[in-house]
């Protein structure tokens, strides 16, 4: 494959470096090389959540974090903000672990309105809020350090999903506050899948020891005091550990915010490309999410009726890119690029050059 051309919205490219990096004997995670090399990922990673507590590794994907998250959060009831397929996952894993929960429903597209929100919290009591902040099924971002400060303010522990904003979108946990959140590696980090991210707040950690039924392999709990001894609960994917190490290194000498602006430059080419293509073509092209709350990691692209989508991605395919589907009931009507990880405006370019082709041949006739 060559490189800067997979533009998955669920799935980073890999550089080669980070691939090589895992080709090597694991080592214990109990030994002392080990225990350098988790050092160093938990600097890189505390850099990059922008938080100084310890950042938890567990061998698990994005889902087990939502789950890890939801299980620890403070007894009582959870507001459960719904803007996508990620934000109602949040309600079926907390049905799943039986805990009360109330759905505030968001059109797809669009974000969750603070004062709506904060006048939720006043009408009645909730221990805890979700919220995804790149919502990946339909490339909306939330405003994660409003809706921080107004569950501060009301006393509910806030758990952000940053699985699709870690690594690409700001996100500072400890300056706005926020009590939990959770990532994965596959995403805007441009590693392999199966490594999960989980930051906690003290305090929330200290709530969760009053939960019941907190569960064994993803309870929170475990990591506080083997990440504080470099190490983690259970045995790693040891080879992931390698790779995120490698990756860190390269995300270290690229500059947190300079990656932030990175992604935010891909989120203006896109936004440019479509306007143009617009005008340009002539077809009826939009971007699904509102402007000014639209994710710098992954953008959904609406198709005029005419034109199938599952039609256009083989024939981006065929020109040598990849790009995503729509997600659940937008399938057949959108189309998702994943701008994330390592990817470069130049690349992202050639890949926009490359659906304007296809979307060229399949113009409806008039
Ligand atoms: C991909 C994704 C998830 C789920 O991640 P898995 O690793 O597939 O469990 C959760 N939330 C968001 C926003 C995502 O993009």
């Amino acid at each position: 494959m060559r490189r800067g051309t997979s533009f998955y919205p669920n799935l980073a490219e890999v550089s080669e470096e980070v691939l090589q990096a895992m080709v090597r004997q694991p080592i214990s995670h109990r030994s002392v090389e080990f225990h350098e090399i988790f050092a160093s990922v938990q600097a890189g990673l505390q850099q990059l959540f922008c938080t100084a507590r310890p950042v938890y590794v567990a061998t698990a994907s994005g889902t087990g974090m939502m789950e890890a998250a939801v299980r620890c959060a403070p007894q009582g009831r959870i507001l459960s903000i719904v803007n996508g397929a990620f934000g109602e996952r949040f309600v079926k894993i907390a049905h799943a672990c039986e805990r009360d929960v109330d759905r505030h429903d968001v059109e797809p597209g669009g974000v969750p309105d603070p004062e709506e929100v904060r006048d939720l919290l006043q009408r009645k009591a909730y221990s805890a809020v979700t919220l995804v902040h790149s919502e990946t099924s339909t490339g909306a971002l939330s405003d994660v350090e409003t809706i921080s400060h107004i569950a501060r303010d009301a006393g509910a522990a806030l758990i952000v999903d940053s699985v699709s904003g870690i690594g690409g979108a700001q996100l500072e946990v400890d300056a706005w506050g926020v009590d939990c959140v959770v990532s994965a590696s596959q995403k805007a980090l441009g590693l392999p899948p199966g490594l999960g991210f989980a930051v906690a707040s003290a305090a929330f950690l200290r709530r969760a020891r009053d939960v019941k039924d907190r569960g064994f392999y993803l309870d929170l709990l475990n990591f506080e005091q083997p990440a504080l001894n470099n190490e983690t609960p259970t045995t790693p994917s040891v080879a992931l550990i390698f790779a995120l190490e490698r990756q860190l290194a390269g995300i270290r000498s690229e500059g947190v915010a300079a990656r932030w602006a990175r992604h935010e430059a891909m989120r203006a080419a896109m936004e440019d490309w479509v306007s143009n293509t617009r005008s340009g073509l002539g077809i009826e092209i939009d971007i699904l999410a509102k402007a000014g709350a639209r994710s710098p990691t992954v953008t959904v692209v609406t198709l005029p009726y005419g034109i199938a989508a599952e039609v256009l991605i083989s024939n981006v395919a065929a020109r040598g890119y990849a790009i995503g589907s729509g997600y659940g009931t937008l399938r057949g009507t959108t189309f998702r690029v994943g701008h994330m990880g390592d990817h470069t405006v130049t690349e992202l370019t050639g890949c926009l050059g490359a659906i304007t082709d296809a979307l060229g041949e399949l113009r409806p006739m008039h």
